[in-house]
C-alpha cells in the first residue's frame, strides 16, 4: 500500500484532463502536478485516497522527449497554464484524446460511425488572447498585487507580463497598480468584502487594434479617477489604441468578474472587432470569444457542418453578440439568435445593422424559455447551433431541440465533459453523431473547443 511522503521512482504514462502526469504504482494512479508523459521521475506521495494518489516531483531522472522549458517564469505557481511545459504538437493529440475520454468514458458514446478529426491548432500559439482578467488584491505584507490565481486558490501570482496576451494588457495592470499606490486606494478583500478595486479586465481587437480597460470595483467610483485615466492613456501601446475606459460597478459579494453597471470614464461604451470578414460591436459585459484567430477556424467548421445552401433556417441558441448567426446568415434564409445577457442582444442588433444583414432576428431570454416558445409558435428549423457556456445546455432546451426536430444540430463546446452528457441526451433523442472536430483556442492551457455535428 502507498503512503503519503513514500518516494518513488516512476514513469509518467498518460495525461489527466487536469493536465497533470499520471504514474501507475501498485495498481494505483498517482497524478503528479507539472509532470510530462515519458518522464521518468522520482516523485513524493503527498495525498493518498481509495482510488487514486497524488505526488510532486522531487527530481526530472529523464526527462520525456515531449518536454519544452515553459515560457513563462511563473508557470509553476500560477493557474492560469498547465500545458506550458509540453511540446505543442504533443498538446494538441492530448486535446483530442482529452474529448475522446469525455464522449467514450462519460457519456458512454460509440463514435464508430463519426469522423474524429485531429485538433486544429494555431501556427503561433502565443499572446492569443484577446481579453485578460486580471484579480487585484493585497499580499501578507499588505502590499498591493495583480496578476492571476494560483492553481486551485485565491492567492495571487503577481505577474508583470502575461504571454496569453498582448503585453498592452499587463502594462495596464502595472498602470492601475501604480494609480492605486499613489491615490492611497484600497483593493478588494473577498473575506472581509471590503475595499474598493477588485479587477481590471482588458479586451483588445486584434483586427480593429482597439482596446478597452475596465476597472471593476466594489463602490461608486474611485478617488481622482483623471489620473487613472491619464495613466492609462500614456501606456506605450504600439498599434493598439486604448479606445475605451470604464468603470464597473460589482458591489456583489459572489466571485464574477463584472457587476451589470458601467459607467464610461473615457471614450467609447464598447470597442469593435472583426471576425470572418463581419464587423462586431463588443460591450464589455458581452461574451467574444478570447482566440480570434481560431474562433475564425470554429465557425468555419460549424458552418462547414451545417451545410449552408441559402434556403435554410437556422436557430443559434446561446448566440452571445450574433457572431454565428451573422456568419451563417450569408447562407441562410433566415437565421434567428437566442441569448440571457440583454447588452449582448443589443450588439447583435447592431452588428446586424453594421453589416447591412436583414434576414437575422435576435431574442433576448433563457434558451429554456426562448426555445420553448418557438417550438409552441410552430419554428421548424433545419439547422440548429448551440454554443453553451461551461455547464452546457438543459433537458429543457434539448427537449425544445428534439421536438423542432432539426435535420442537423451543430453543437460548439468548451467544456468535453458537459459536452458529453448534453450529446448522450441527443443521441438518445434520435440523432446520430457524424463530425468531431477539436479547436486549440487555448493553447498551453487543458482547455479545448469543439464542434459536432448531429444528423437526425
Ligand atoms: N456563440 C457565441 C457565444 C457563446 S458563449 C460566441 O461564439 O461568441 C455562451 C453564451 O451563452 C454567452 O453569451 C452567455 O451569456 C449565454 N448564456 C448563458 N446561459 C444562457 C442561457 N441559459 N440561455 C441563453 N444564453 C445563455
Amino acid at each position: 500500500m502507498i503512503k503519503k511522503n513514500e518516494i518513488y521512482q516512476a514513469e509518467v504514462v498518460a495525461t489527466a484532463s487536469s493536465g497533470d502526469g499520471i504514474c501507475r504504482i501498485d495498481n494505483l494512479a498517482v497524478f503528479v502536478e507539472n509532470a510530462c508523459e515519458g518522464d521518468f521521475l522520482e516523485i513524493k506521495i503527498t495525498n493518498v485516497k481509495s482510488s487514486y494518489a497524488n505526488a510532486e516531483i522531487l527530481c526530472i531522472i529523464t526527462p520525456s522527449d515531449y518536454r519544452k522549458e515553459p515560457e513563462c517564469p511563473v508557470f509553476n505557481r500560477c493557474g492560469g497554464c498547465q500545458l506550458m511545459h509540453i511540446d505543442y504538437k504533443k498538446q494538441l493529440e492530448l486535446k483530442k484524446q482529452f474529448v475522446f475520454d469525455s464522449l467514450t468514458r462519460l457519456g458512454h458514446l460509440d463514435l464508430s460511425e463519426a469522423e474524429f478529426f485531429d485538433t486544429i491548432g494555431m501556427e503561433k500559439p502565443e499572446r492569443y488572447r484577446n481579453k485578460m482578467v486580471f484579480p487585484i488584491g493585497k499580499k501578507a505584507d499588505g502590499r498591493l498585487t495583480g496578476g492571476f490565481y494560483a492553481a486551485k486558490s485565491h492567492n495571487i501570482i503577481a505577474l508583470s507580463d502575461c504571454l496569453l496576451g498582448d503585453k498592452f494588457a499587463s502594462d495596464c495592470l502595472s498602470a492601475v497598480i501604480s494609480y492605486m499606490k499613489e491615490n492611497n486606494v484600497s483593493a478588494y478583500d473577498e473575506a472581509a468584502h471590503k475595499g474598493l478595486v477588485r479587477r481590471l479586465f482588458v479586451r483588445t481587437g486584434l483586427y480593429s487594434h482597439e482596446a478597452m480597460a475596465v476597472i471593476s470595483i466594489n463602490g461608486k467610483s474611485l478617488p481622482n479617477e483623471k489620473k487613472l485615466v491619464d495613466k492609462l492613456l500614456n501606456i506605450e501601446s504600439g498599434e493598439l489604441n486604448l479606445a475605451s475606459i470604464i468603470i464597473n460597478i460589482n458591489d456583489s459579494k459572489n466571485n464574477l468578474v463584472l457587476g451589470a453597471q458601467n459607467r464610461t470614464l473615457f471614450g467609447k461604451k464598447s470597442i469593435y472587432d472583426i471576425l470572418c470578414g463581419l464587423d462586431f460591436e463588443v460591450s464589455p459585459n458581452s461574451f467574444y470569444q478570447v482566440n480570434p484567430m481560431q474562433t475564425e477556424k470554429l465557425y468555419n467548421t460549424a458552418i462547414d457542418f451545417a451545410e449552408l445552401k441559402g434556403s435554410q433556417t437556422v436557430l443559434d441558441l446561446y448566440c452571445g453578440i450574433g457572431t454565428i448567426s451573422l456568419c451563417a446568415a450569408k447562407k441562410a434564409a433566415r437565421v434567428i439568435g437566442v441569448e440571457i445577457v440583454e447588452q449582448a442582444i443589443k450588439n447583435a442588433e447592431e452588428n446586424a445593422k453594421r453589416n447591412g444583414i436583414k434576414n437575422a432576428e435576435f431574442y433576448t431570454g433563457s434558451a429554456e424559455d426562448i426555445s420553448q416558445k418557438l417550438l409552441d409558435k410552430g419554428l421548424s428549423p433545419d439547422v440548429i447551433f448551440i454554443d453553451p457556456p461551461r455547464k452546457g445546455s438543459d433537458e429543457v432546451t434539448l427537449n425544445a431541440i428534439l421536438n423542432m426536430s432539426p435535420e442537423k444540430i451543430v453543437y460548439v463546446s468548451c467544456n468535453p465533459a458537459t459536452l458529453a452528457r448534453d450529446l448522450k441526451y441527443l443521441t438518445a433523442g434520435g440523432y446520430a453523431l457524424k463530425k468531431i472536430q477539436p479547436v486549440d483556442m487555448f493553447p498551453n492551457t487543458v482547455h479545448v473547443e469543439c464542434c459536432v455535428l448531429l444528423c437526425r
